[in-house]
């Protein structure tokens, strides 16, 4: 199994150590080539316009949202999310919308305004420490996407299937434990495709 950290833009380094932690193999994906080498991969913190738009340069937009809709696993941070969410505000662009949220850009103050929080995650048996940078906050959502996390009644950690996002950077801590649950992810996918389909 190995886990892709794109390393088009943002602090991908950071994801990879996590998963390198965990005792899995990354590989920095940059093409739509190297997307097809990993079993999930990981969308990191940066700046979601610089990211978007090499994405659409090198043809890995397009090649990853084909693949998310046949259940490749994802997961995005901070910008890594805005590059999966649905709707975007301030300033709206076009993303991957593979993930039923509104979010508005920058809403939780500038680089200097950046703050860490305690927070309960569904399935944790303590709380995470949430590290924010000038993250974006989720609006709404729709009816398919669980909320694991809140803060302040806005949710802050979110899946929709394959699609996991979460606004704070657990990369930037030394807890693990959000990775693990992506990891656990990666791992059903891989099962459920070695599963011979019921009428083939
Ligand atoms: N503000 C950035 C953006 O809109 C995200 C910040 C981050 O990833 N830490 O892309």
């Amino acid at each position: 199994m190995v886990i892709g950290v794109s390393g088009v833009q943002g602090d991908f380094r950071e994801h990879k150590w996590m998963i390198e932690k965990l005792g899995i193999e990354t590989m920095v994906v940059k093409s739509s080539e190297d997307l097809d080498k990993v079993d999930g991969l990981i969308i990191p913190g940066g700046e979601s316009t610089t990211m978007i738009r090499i994405m659409k340069m090198t043809g890995l937009f397009e090649r990853l949202r084909e693949k998310i809709k046949t259940g490749f696993p994802v997961y995005g941070t901070c910008a890594g999310l805005i590059v999966l969410a649905k709707e975007i505000e301030n300033y709206p662009q076009e993303s991957l919308g593979v993930i039923d949220i509104k979010v508005m850009r920058n809403a939780y103050g500038r680089q200097v305004d950046s703050f860490d929080e305690m927070i309960e995650i569904k399935g944790f048996d303590r709380p995470f420490k949430a590290v924010f940078i000038r993250a974006p906050r989720i609006d709404s959502y729709g009816p398919d996407v669980e909320v694991l996390a809140f803060l302040d009644n806005s949710p802050v950690m979110c899946r929709q299937g394959n699609v996991l996002v979460t606004s704070f950077h657990p990369e930037l801590t030394d807890d693990a434990r959000v990775h693990e649950y992506f990891v656990n992810m990666v791992k059903e996918y891989r099962v459920q495709q070695e599963m011979p389909k019921a009428n083939a």
